[in-house]
């Protein structure tokens, strides 16, 4: 079910995403705020930065062609091992373990491992577990079906009475299948509240664009002030507006306030409200902006 929801969700994106970029030449040469929009309301934006760059790495060095060696791909921006492994395993059909998250779990549980496998040395252990487990013929296959196991049968509370592995399984014969894997705590989410400011002016809105190296680096948002601080008068309160990106939830308190003249503003610009939403904006911010073009309409 929730395979089916997120295939909902990702495959429009994906065909938009061919229609603007249909070859690594066309996404290496598309201006960044370009990729950014296109990836507009699936969060972790890094990736998306990531992906172009990666896309410009394979043009400049491998002539526009995925390369199908390891220490390539490792060069290639944004790139991890499960993905390396998953390009060389399903891409390129070579003996290469591709362990996600899922697979990380069921290996620790199959081979009983009572260690954190968030530290990376514990998971390069389960690499190397995984790449003596590919069948010789069709390692691929074996690659696929560890992931399978895991999102399916040997999930968080595994059903081990349905698994293939239950007679080898070293976690199912010592009772410790619901204790395993061992990992780092989550991190707490940090709550932030913010008073959004939303100032028109002869049909334009003042937004500014995240820095670079911030987390919404690229994406547009109207001027706002953690609440409690001192700011410039208030107008009318819109509907709080809310929104969850990495381990923050923002509470957004957007104000509308109006200005006859479109004085520069350091660090601002002005855009013309009918083009508001051509600009990509991360997802609580595009709520108010969709609410702005919706009254400027
Ligand atoms: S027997 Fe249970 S714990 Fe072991 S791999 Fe299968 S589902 Fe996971």
């Amino acid at each position: 079910m929730l395979q089916q929801t997120r295939a909902a969700v990702v495959v429009p994106y994906f065909e938009r995403w061919m229609t603007l970029f249909p070859d690594i030449f066309g996404l290496a040469a598309a201006p960044v705020e370009a990729v950014i929009k296109a990836w507009e309301g699936l969060g972790y934006y890094s990736r998306a930065r990531n992906l172009h760059i990666a896309a410009r790495q394979i043009v400049e060095r491998f002539k526009g062609e995925l390369p199908a060696a390891k220490e390539k791909l490792e060069q290639l921006k944004g790139l991890g091992p499960y993905t390396v492994g998953a390009i060389l395993s399903f891409g390129f059909h070579q003996r290469a373990a591709a362990v996600d998250g899922n697979v990380l779990r069921v290996l620790s549980r199959y081979f009983a491992i009572e260690e954190n496998v968030s530290k990376i040395a514990v998971r390069k252990k389960i690499e190397e577990k995984a790449e003596e487990l590919l069948d010789s013929k069709e390692p691929w296959v074996t690659a696929e079906a560890f992931i399978e196991l895991g999102a399916t049968v040997c999930t968080m509370r595994p059903r081990c009475e349905d698994c293939p592995l239950q007679g080898e399984c070293l976690a199912l014969q010592t009772g410790k299948q619901e204790y395993l894997p061992i990992k780092d705590s989550p991190m707490a989410v940090t709550h932030l509240h913010r008073i959004v400011l939303v100032i028109v002016a002869e049909e334009h809105v003042l937004v500014r664009k995240g820095a670079v190296g911030k987390v919404m680096a690229d994406l547009y948002e109207f001027p706002y002030y953690a609440k409690g601080a001192k700011v410039p008068q208030l107008g009318s309160p819109w509907p709080k507006v809310e929104h969850t990106f990495t381990r923050f939830k923002a509470h957004l308190y957007p104000y509308l306030a109006s200005m006859e003249r479109r004085w520069p503003i350091p660090g601002c610009e002005w855009v013309r409200c009918s083009e508001l939403l051509h600009l990509p904006f991360s997802s609580g911010h595009r709520k108010i902006a969709r609410t702005v073009c919706e009254l400027c309409t």
